[in-house]
């Protein structure tokens, strides 16, 4: 991976933050190409909003992409492009946390900060059999103060690469390779056949379910869109006009709504319904409608209407992408 053995604190931040909750595989190539089109932090920063959000398209958790155009300004601004050297200062940026200020500090600085990801809870828990709950604020505690204490303090930046190496391709959560690996005969996991009861998480996650109704108002080859702006998901992307449901809705019902909010009058016509689109986040499962409707007049003032083949230009949530492209 490129970002392995990087000293540059500005590459290791980049990397560390599209990575949160995101696959290497689909990371490396944003990586790329935020690193090819900003090289460094005063490109990042003086870069449209929208632009850097283009390129973050598809990554998902946008407010990574916020975080990271606000620190951008701040580390080029104020701190005159040099990026914080401490490990307080670098948490201390915005959508840093431990975790990520740790990989800085060790990975740029050599600064003695333990990592603690899902890889290392992974191993820290077999191999001392700990049963407290990764996602509790006691496990979290003790994990830390556990990983801190065996942290190589001379070549931390190599202790916690191989760490979390090591979690992610011998002690990996499903299918570990217990039998060739250096830690069996110490491993409390593998030594009383629990490996795959640890490690242990406490909460479970309550998932949402929400309905969005899209109505696509097309007009002289121009659709209405406007930018979502609320503190929800998408913040900063773009929309078609959205009706919210908390259940499944009939569409003339959909349609009435859009009427009541002036988004539609007595002689648009109803061109499609789109099948069910569903995403699923963290917290939240998103099911989606598209409904397209081709206006008689421009309505829907508090939007703004884009040519059909402007529309690439703008940034959508993955869901109104998928749409776009069928
Ligand atoms: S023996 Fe198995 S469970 Fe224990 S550290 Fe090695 S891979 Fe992980």
């Amino acid at each position: 991976m490129p970002w392995k053995g990087e000293k540059d604190p500005y590459k290791i931040w980049l990397s560390e933050i599209i990575l949160q909750q995101t696959r290497v595989e689909q990371g490396l190539h944003y990586y790329k190409s935020f690193i090819n089109i900003f090289p460094d932090v005063h490109k990042l920063a003086r870069a449209p909003g929208a632009k850097v959000f283009k390129l973050w398209e598809g990554l998902g958790y946008y407010t990574r992409c916020r975080n990271l155009i606000a620190s951008a300004k701040y580390i080029s601004r104020e701190l005159k492009g040099k990026f914080p050297d401490k490990y307080e200062a670098i948490k201390a940026l915005k959508g840093v946390g431990p975790y990520t200020a740790s990989a800085i500090a060790s990975f740029a600085y050599n600064l003695p900060h333990a990592v603690v990801d899902g890889n290392v809870f992974r191993v820290l828990a077999r191999v001392f059999g700990i049963d407290k709950a990764t996602d509790s604020v006691k496990g979290k505690k003790y994990f830390t103060t556990l990983a801190q204490e065996l942290l190589d303090k001379k070549q931390p930046d190599l202790y916690n690469q191989a760490i979390m190496d090591f979690g992610a391709t011998v002690c990996r959560p499903a299918t570990p390779l217990c039998s060739g690996c250096g830690f069996k005969k110490h491993c409390f996991a593998f030594l009383n056949n629990n490996v795959n009861e640890l490690p242990v998480k406490g909460k479970k996650i309550q998932i949402k379910k929400r309905w969005f109704y899209y109505l696509v108002l097309e007009n002289k080859n121009t659709i209405a869109i406007r930018q979502r702006t609320g503190k929800d998901i998408w913040q900063g992307l773009y929309e078609f006009p959205l009706i919210e449901a908390e259940k499944e809705t009939d569409i003339r019902i959909i349609l009435k709504m859009a009427s009541r909010n002036g988004w539609l009058s007595k002689n648009d016509k109803l061109i499609s319904v789109s099948p069910i689109h569903k995403q699923k986040l963290s917290h939240q499962l998103i099911a989606c409608q598209f409904v397209q409707v081709m206006l008689k007049k421009k309505n829907a003032a508090d939007f703004f209407r884009v040519k059909r083949n402007k529309l690439s230009k703008y940034a959508f949530p993955k869901l109104v992408n998928q749409y776009l492209r069928r």
